[in-house]
């Protein structure tokens, strides 16, 4: 959950302006055992934050330590029930109601955002306990408190919309998407509740120059529209549109359903760019069944655009050798971005290859780092600059910080000077590990030497990364 970072954390308002210090420091308490895999001992704190009725954050922790996700659902009910009186109680009892002071703004409201993750924690629970309808409305909800959909909940709603048959509303929210990205609709043009408000779509073609720019667009959108349009026509130049944006935008996604990859069994955690494996890997948590039904795996079986897209060439230019089945070769270890058709190519081309697969790893490095809210490693070559916008788009917040009694402020010490202790010793084991690497190193480069090999190619060797 993203309230560790941001400006709700450094304003010391966790919770929104609503909750008193006291809850908080019991929600801390909770999380950092939670953190320290005790849930049970967490549980007592947990239950003394519950006592402040404002506190919506700690429902979402609470469901999160349930013996199972029906338990949980429940205890995030009783936290939107606590949500939306806490809301009321400051907003008025039109919080909730569109044209009310709040509803458009969700998220960007202070207040409002432990009520948004409690409904995103609820998708996501809901989904374990198959209850996909619920997830669905869930999201639906979402989009009325934010059209303009700050969770990031359009990535899940067309497969949910599927997952419950409706097959025309899927296809008319992932046409609002695209219609804006190929520029039909501008931003101020997005129709209520951000799609969601659901008409019948529109069942004809985007022009040749929209469809290529389609390609380039968010594939969960593409994916999405694809299923939908073939469930309501089946194989047609309209669906056949549709997937072939989809596969150009993240091939990786139909690489794993034509070879009848096992679905992920965990969503990733991990930080991505646009169309990344990644983002594969999160939609085909939640979808890949759908694509593996008999009569679609068949379509995208016998869909030579589907099939093009994810067949590569060796990367070494002067091999380019192409795979006879999807998934022949192997990717690089190193940056996972290219392929080769065998040991030999990749070593053959390491020297060229090299700079770019260093940087990708640095790059991926980088993005890791942000999305934990950990400083940027400084070793890399890649220049970071770093901006925060957050100020802007929030309001409603107390510009006055919670003052922290001597007893936690003394808390507060002991904790970074524990984090402190241990980064050194991280540090320092990380130190001896590299001492014994170059050691080796050094070993390796004596004992070619004494054999009479090829120093440089040994040194090649120890630089080479290993195929996966
Ligand atoms: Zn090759
Ligand atoms: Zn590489």
């Amino acid at each position: 959950m993203a309230r560790r970072f941001g400006p709700e954390e450094s304003r010391g308002l966790a919770g929104g302006s609503l909750v008193s210090a006291e809850s908080l420091r019991y929600q801390k308490m909770a999380d950092n055992l939670c953190a320290q895999g005790k849930p049970n001992e967490a549980a007592p704190f947990m239950l003394k934050a519950m006592e402040d009725k404002n506190n919506v954050d700690i429902f979402v922790t609470f469901a999160f330590v349930q013996q199972n996700y029906r338990k949980a659902l429940e205890v995030l009910e009783d936290g939107k029930l606590i949500g939306e009186s806490s809301l009321e109680s400051k907003y008025g009892p039109d919080a909730f109601k569109d044209g009310g002071p709040l509803v458009g703004q969700f998220n960007e409201v202070m207040d409002t955002r432990p009520y948004m993750r409690l409904l995103q924690a609820m998708v996501r629970v809901a989904v374990e306990c198959k209850n996909h309808r619920k997830a669905a409305d869930t999201i639906i909800e979402m989009f009325r408190l934010n059209p303009m959909d700050p969770m990031q909940q359009h990535k899940w709603l067309p497969t949910l919309l599927c997952r419950i048959k409706r097959y025309p509303d899927t296809l008319y929210f992932c046409q609002v998407f695209l219609d804006i990205f190929v520029s039909r609709l501008s931003l101020s043009q997005l129709p209520p509740g951000g799609g969601t408000q659901f008409l019948p779509p529109r069942r004809e073609l985007y022009t040749p120059q929209e469809q290529e720019k389609m390609a380039s667009y968010e594939s969960t959108i593409s994916y999405g529209a694809a299923l939908a349009a073939f469930r309501l026509s089946g194989d047609c130049e309209e669906s056949r549109m549709y997937l072939r944006a989809a596969v150009k935008a993240n091939p990786t996604v139909m690489l794993k359903i034509l070879r009848r990859s096992e679905r992920p069994r965990t969503l990733n955690a991990s930080a991505r760019s646009y169309n990344s494996p990644e983002d594969a890997h999160d939609y085909l948590w939640l979808s890949q069944d759908l694509w593996l039904e008999e009569d679609v795996w068949n379509w995208v079986h016998a869909n030579s655009d589907a099939q093009q897209a994810v067949r590569k060439d060796c990367s070494r230019p002067r091999c380019r050798r192409g795979e006879h089945s999807p998934g022949e070769f192997k990717q690089c270890g190193g940056c996972h971005t290219i392929l080769y058709c065998s040991p030999q190519c990749q070593k053959d081309d390491w020297k060229r290859h090299k700079p770019d697969c260093v940087f990708e790893q640095e790059a991926k490095a980088i993005r890791r780092a942000i999305s934990k809210g950990q400083p940027i490693p400084a070793s890399g070559s890649i220049p970071v600059f770093a901006a925060d916008f957050s100020e802007e788009g929030v309001r409603g917040y107390d510009p006055a910080p919670i003052k922290m009694t001597p007893e936690q402020e003394r808390e507060e010490a002991e904790r970074r000077r524990k984090r402190k202790e241990k980064k050194k010793q991280m540090n320092k084991k990380k130190e001896e590990r590299k001492k014994a690497k170059k050691r080796e190193e050094k070993q390796k480069i004596e004992a070619a030497r004494n054999d009479g090999s090829d120093l440089e190619d040994i040194q090649e060797q120890i630089a080479d990364t290993s195929l996966e």
